[in-house]
């Protein structure tokens, strides 16, 4: 389940080794989906029930949890479906970025609270929390926005500017974006994600004030913090699976040559 670089990474990754045959799946929230170099599928499964009743007809070796951390549902389902058809599960999840010095950064719960954070007097807002999000800021119709999101979209506020951009970003490039648009504060998700940590540096080299929101709590599963140790599990599942079947990996360890995916 991607939505994400890691995902995407990874899928690709496997994708390119026999003995493995991936399936991305991606929401399908973006207009322009960029196809992976990895099998893939689109759309919402169903809820829990549809998503375990897609791993009882796929059968994958593993489900891996690639979602970005705000994904907070899909993750939720992922854990019971898991559950429910005893599929092994692994989330793969990079740690919240943490403050540095010379970070001005204030950590609030949830959208709401960033809009309510932003304050009175009007502000020139970087708002870099996707579309889904906005409506929380129509509270706050007071400010200049520059809203940056993977696509083009009204986005419903009097004094919003949409820049449609995906990323990952480099750091003198959003610098750059802050100082040309004069912007006085960036509100974003606590994302932990390297692909889109260069506006958190560019903000502080120009000593602008951060609104961070926390991310969504998420139901206990297994861990990793990036693609590398997810490949090592991978690599451990398909031997402990081979060791109980008496020896090497079987064929179906290797679903290039059968219907099983992870
Ligand atoms: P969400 O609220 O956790 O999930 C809402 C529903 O969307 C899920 O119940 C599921 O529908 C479907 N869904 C989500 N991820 C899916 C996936 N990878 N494959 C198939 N169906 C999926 O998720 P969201 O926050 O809307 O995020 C949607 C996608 O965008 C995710 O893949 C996520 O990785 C990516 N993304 C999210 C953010 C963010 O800030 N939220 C940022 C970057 C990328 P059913 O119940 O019908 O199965």
């Amino acid at each position: 389940m991607g939505g994400t670089g890691e995902g995407r990474q990874l899928a690709e990754i496997l994708a390119a080794d026999p003995a493995y045959a991936p399936l991305l799946s991606f929401a399908g929230r973006t207009a322009s989906l960029q196809a992976p170099r990895a099998p893939y599928r689109v759309g919402g499964f169903g809820g829990v029930a549809g998503l375990a009743e897609f791993l009882r007809a796929e059968r994958p070796a593993a489900l891996i949890d690639a979602t970005h951390p705000f994904a907070a549902q899909m993750s939720s389902h992922a854990v019971l479906a898991a559950q429910l058809t005893a599929t092994p599960l692994l989330r793969v999840e990079c740690p919240a970025w943490r403050a540095a010095s010379g970070d001005r950064w204030t950590n609030v719960a949830d959208m709401p609270a960033a809009a309510a954070a932003l304050g009175e007097r009007p502000r020139r807002v970087f708002l870099s929390v996707g579309r889904l999000e906005i409506d929380a800021f129509r509270a706050a119709p007071q400010h200049d926005y520059l809203v940056r999101a993977v696509d083009e979209f009204a986005p419903g506020l009097p004094r919003a500017r949409v820049l449609a951009a995906r990323g990952p970003f480099a750091v003198a490039a959003e610098r750059e974006l802050l100082e040309r648009e004069r912007i006085e504060v960036v509100v974003s998700k606590n994302a932990g994600t390297p692909a889109t940590y260069a506006k958190i540096v560019a903000a502080r080299a120009l000593g602008l004030p951060v609104i961070l929101v926390a991310r969504p709590l998420l139901p206990p599963a297994e861990t990793v913090d990036s693609f590398a140790p997810a490949l090592a599990w991978l690599a451990a599942l398909a031997r402990r699976t081979g060791a109980e079947d008496g020896g090497a990996p079987r064929a179906s360890d290797h679903p290039a040559r059968e219907p099983r995916g992870v």
